[in-house]
Parts: structure tokens; sequence; C-alpha cells
């Protein structure tokens, strides 16, 4: 291959001692909707249509097709998924009839903002026997939404699901300043006679714990926001390590596609498909798979298994798709994530693709 470009296909993949791409699942980004515009997210609000929608009929689609290929699995993300209620509802009744786990959903929680729509759309989630839950996020980058909010989606939630299910993440560098944001959640819960107590790493309340998580935001790749809200990593092409939650350890090859990795089916509103939920996956170009509005799952599935740059991220992640382009990882940059790694390798070989090599 050509040093310092991605070549994307090739006809013998997969080779000896190559990973292949393995997706774990389907993830739904039913849309990029989100009141909260947090600073470090990922989506580019200002250049994706507000509004756009997956249909519901595609998705239900998708999940018949990834069934049918053998993947079991889904979830719902976004921006908000609670935006789109209908879809959450019927996707993941279908996925029910298909026996396919439906991983659970994150929240900001501003649905609470209209109560009987809350109350209506757990109503018609526990009809359909959903028990999995949901991934409150809580943090001071939500701007839009209040502590009150929080208190309020959980308060009327434990009328119809069982809490221990639920989970809190809290995604700040700062994590005295999340756990005070998480004290007034539990103010007020109190303060509506609902018990509640907050400890190190659970919330405490009368129907159920909820498990607390904290990490250190990661940084968009097209945003400049300040150093100091990081925590940033170096890159060790040689530490084969797997899987370190070390905030601070390095990134290894850890092949992120892989049988192993965190790859999913991404689909977004317009039916496009990448090869990973990965954080810096909305920007990367190269990661578009397909097309699942018009394409079937099994045709994607086959173009991206033979294609050699998705089979580098699959057995050693950014790092063997640096080697694999030749480019150097410079020794002294540091990422916040390996997605930021990624980013900045598929940016510096972009100069040297051809366009007619660009996209699958
Ligand atoms: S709540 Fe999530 S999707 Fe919404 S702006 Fe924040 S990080 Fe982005
Ligand atoms: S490193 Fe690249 S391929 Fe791996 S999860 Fe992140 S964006 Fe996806």
């Amino acid at each position: 291959m050509k040093s310092g470009a991605l070549n994307n296909t090739s006809s013998t993949l997969p080779q000896k001692n190559k990973a292949e791409y393995k997706p774990k699942g389907v993830a739904f980004a039913p849309t990029y909707d989100c009141p909260a515009r947090c600073d470090h997210c990922n989506i580019p609000f200002d250049t994706i249509p507000p509004g756009l929608r997956l249909p519901i009929d595609t998705a239900l689609r998708i999940l018949d097709e990834a069934k049918e290929v053998g993947i079991h699995s889904f979830q719902i993300a976004g921006g908000e998924p609670t935006l789109y209620e209908d879809f959450m509802v019927e996707v993941i009744a279908h996925g029910k009839k298909l026996s396919m786990k439906a991983h659970r959903p994150p929240t900001n929680c501003y649905i609470a903002k209209d109560t009987s729509r809350m109350r209506r759309f757990f109503s018609r989630l526990a009809d359909i026997g959903f028990a999995a839950g949901f991934r409150i996020s809580c943090d001071r980058f939500h701007k839009a939404i209040a502590p009150e909010l929080i208190a309020d989606f959980i308060i009327n939630s434990s009328d119809f699901f069982k809490l221990d299910r639920f989970s809190i993440g809290c995604c700040d560098i700062n994590e005295a300043r999340s756990i005070e944001r998480l004290g007034e959640v539990v103010s007020h819960m109190n303060e509506n006679g609902f018990r509640a107590t907050l400890h190190s790493n659970k919330l405490e309340t009368e129907h159920g714990t909820i498990k607390i998580g904290f990490w250190a935001p990661t940084r968009p790749t097209w945003k400049n926001v300040p150093d100091d809200e990081f925590i940033f990593r170096s890159v060790d092409p040689c530490l084969s390590a797997v899987k370190s939650f070390e905030k601070t350890a390095p990134i290894s090859r850890f092949g992120c596609l892989g049988p192993e990795g965190v790859g999913y089916l991404w689909i977004e509103p317009d039916g496009s498909v990448r090869a990973c939920c990965g954080n810096a996956n909305i920007f990367i170009d190269e990661l578009k798979i397909g097309n699942a509005a018009h394409e079937n799952i099994k045709d994607i599935l086959k173009k991206a298994m033979m294609n050699e740059m998705l089979s580098a991220l699959a057995s050693g992640g950014p790092i063997e798709l640096a080697e694999m382009s030749g480019f150097d990882l410079d020794a002294g940059c540091k990422y916040t994530h390996r997605c930021e790694l990624c980013f900045d390798v598929f940016r510096k070989a972009e100069k040297n693709i051809k366009p007619d090599e660009k996209k699958l």
C-alpha cells in the first residue's frame, strides 16, 4: 500500500492475524436534537438539520436484518432519545418480539419539563415490558436541564420501573462539582417527600438504589474547549493492553472495532450507518459504511468486513491504523480519548487519499 494513505478495501481480507470488524449490536441515533447543548458534546448542532428523524419503519427493518446476521442487542441513543417517544416505544417493542436485548437508553431528563407527557411515555414503556432502566446524565454542562428536572424524572419513573436498574453518570473533570449537583437533585427529592440519600457511589431511595459513576469529559474534535476541562492521555504503541479504566491510562493497541471492542452499527437519523459509536465518530466520514435507508444490513456488513482500515481498527485500534497508513505517531501528542487520536490519524491521512478512495 502507498505509504501515508488509507486504502479502504482489499479482496484478501481477512488476513492472517487481522481481526474482523465485529459490531456488538445496533445503536440508533434516531435524532441528534438535544436541548442541553453541552460544551463537551460531539454533535455538530450547527451543521445537522434540526428535526431530522430516523423513520420508525426503517428502524424496525434494520432490527430484522440485524437479527438475521446474528446481532442480538441494540440501544437507542442520540441526541436526546426521549424527544422521540414513539420511536423508543415501537423499536423497543419490536426488539422484544425478536428476543433482542435493549440496553439502557441514556437521557438528560429533559422530558420531565412536561409531567403528563413523561408519565404517558413511562406508562407506554411499562406496557411493553420495558425494564432496562435509564442511564441518566447529570452534570453542570446540561445548561437547560435543572437538577429539579432530574429529581422529577426519577420520582415519576419509580411508579413504573425499578430504580435498581437506573444509573447516573456525571461527566466533569471536577467531581466535587458533580457531587454538588447531585446534592441538589437529592434535596429536591426529599423536599417532595421522596426519601433519598446520596453516598459516594450510589443514590439510595425508598424505591431502589441508583448507581453513580464519575468521569472526565472527552474533547470534541471540532470545538475549541479550554484544555483545563479535560484529562489528557499519552499514546503507547507498545502497550497491547486491553481494558484499563484508569483515567490517565495511555491509549493502547485496543482493537476497538474487534470482538472485544466497542463497535456498534451506529444508525444516524438519515439512515447512514457508521462502523462505531466512538466519541468522535460523527466527524469521521471514512467510518461511514453504508446507508440502511436503501441498503440491507447484510450487504453493508459484507462490505465493511472487506475494509482494510476497519480491520486495522479491529485488531489494534487507531495505533494500528496509524502504522498501516505510514504515519508516525507524535510521541508528544496527548489526547482525551482514543477516538480523538483516530480522528487525527484520519485527518492526517486525508491529504493523501485520492477522491475515489475516500468512501467505501
Ligand atoms: S445531553 Fe448528551 S446529547 Fe445532549 S448535548 Fe449533552 S452530551 Fe450532547
Ligand atoms: S477509535 Fe475510531 S474506530 Fe475506534 S471507537 Fe473511536 S472513533 Fe471508533
